[in-house]
This record gives C-alpha cells, sequence and structure tokens, in this order.
C-alpha cells in the first residue's frame, strides 16, 4: 500500500536494529484519512471471507481494527491484556509475550463477545513474531469461532511471525513488508 509505505518511510523511526515507531500517525497521533484507507485495503482484501467480527488486541490494533470494522460493516472486539488474573470464569485467557515490551501478560476477551457462529478476522498494527495473533487465534479456537484471515498493517518480514502463522494454514495479509531495517533506513517487500 503506497501511501502506507510513504507514512512509514517520511514519519516513521527506527529505534535499535528491529522497532519501528509510528507515533506520529498510528500509536499515539492517528492520522484518521490514512486509517480511513487502512479499513478499506482490509476489506479488499479479505471481502471473499464472510467476515463476522473483527478481533484485535489493545492499544495499537485498536484504530486499524475499526477502520477495517467499518469497511466490513461488522463490530469490533478488542483482547484486554491484564497482569495476571485471579477469576477467569467468565473470559477466554491466553499468556502472551510483548515483544517490544519483553514482558508476559494475559490477553482476555468476554465469553460473552465471541460465538461458535463467528467466523473472525483478526486485525494488529504490527507483526513480528506472531505472539499477539497466536493469542488471539488460540482465544477464537476456545469460543469454538472461526479464523477468517490476519490482517496486519506492517509485517516485519525479518521476524518470524508470518511462517508461524501460515504454519498454521491462516491466511496473512500485511499492508507494508518490511524486508530489512539498516543504516537508518527501511526497505520494503512488494505486498
Ligand atoms: P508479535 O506478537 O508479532 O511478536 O508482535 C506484535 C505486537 O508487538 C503488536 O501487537 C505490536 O503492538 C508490537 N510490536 C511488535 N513490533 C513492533 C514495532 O516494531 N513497533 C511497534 N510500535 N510495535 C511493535
Amino acid at each position: 500500500m503506497e501511501l502506507l509505505h510513504q507514512a512509514i518511510r517520511e514519519r516513521g523511526t527506527i529505534i535499535g536494529d528491529s522497532i519501528v515507531k509510528v507515533d506520529s500517525f498510528l500509536n499515539h497521533e492517528m492520522d484518521t484519512a490514512l486509517l480511513y484507507e487502512i479499513g478499506k485495503v482490509f476489506y479488499q482484501k479479505f471481502q471473499h471471507q464472510p467476515v463476522s467480527k473483527i478481533v484485535t488486541i489493545e492499544a495499537g490494533g485498536i484504530a486499524p481494527a475499526l477502520m477495517a470494522g467499518l469497511a466490513f460493516g461488522v463490530p469490533v472486539v478488542y483482547a484486554k491484556k491484564q497482569k495476571s488474573l485471579t477469576m477467569k470464569g467468565d473470559v477466554y485467557c491466553e499468556s502472551v509475550f510483548s515483544f517490544t515490551k519483553q514482558v508476559y501478560s494475559d490477553v482476555t476477551i468476554s465469553k460473552d463477545r465471541l460465538s461458535p457462529d463467528d467466523h473472525v478476522l483478526i486485525v494488529d498494527d504490527f507483526l513480528a513474531n506472531g505472539e499477539a495473533a497466536a493469542g488471539l487465534i488460540n482465544i477464537i479456537k476456545q469460543a469454538d469461532a472461526s479464523v477468517a484471515g490476519i490482517g496486519i498493517v506492517i509485517e516485519k518480514s525479518f521476524q518470524k511471525g508470518r511462517a508461524r502463522l501460515e504454519e498454521l494454514g491462516i491466511e496473512v495479509e500485511s499492508l507494508a513488508r518490511i524486508a530489512r531495517i539498516g543504516d537508518g533506513k527501511i526497505e520494503f517487500l512488494q505486498s
């Protein structure tokens, strides 16, 4: 998605050798026009599927998921991150390792937010090692719902997330795929 490549190139910054900071248009300030286009492209990529719900994880996934939900005309559910849970009875829960924070947190969705009839499109802001997406897939499985696919805004293709998700037989569509980061430059794969 050329508009997104341009935003990453011109408004993104690189931290260390593997983190991309996009606080100027996605993760802190949100560029509503760009996000609206992102939602429409997710719709184009997954319109062949009878998507009934979008699921994401707080906080970075919420904005693109909301726009995808708007394009599909379906509700959006975001999984909540909590340090640890004492009462797990009324929620589906998975432990997920955060790539950026390097800690585990419990990720939960209330049982009444998903049903076996749901065909769920997972949307997230970044794909690194696939931990967040794998946790959401497990939650959707716990609800006996099905996964339509995974829509990612920015995939770091030099990390193992895509391979891990494709091994599960799930369609992954990323709007920007970063091949490598080096010397302060970002190189894209054609997506
Ligand atoms: P994964 O679970 O695939 O290892 O990492 C994806 C999650 O970690 C996303 O939900 C995102 O919040 C965060 N993340 C991973 N890499 C980056 C990055 O380079 N920049 C930002 N801003 N978030 C990232």
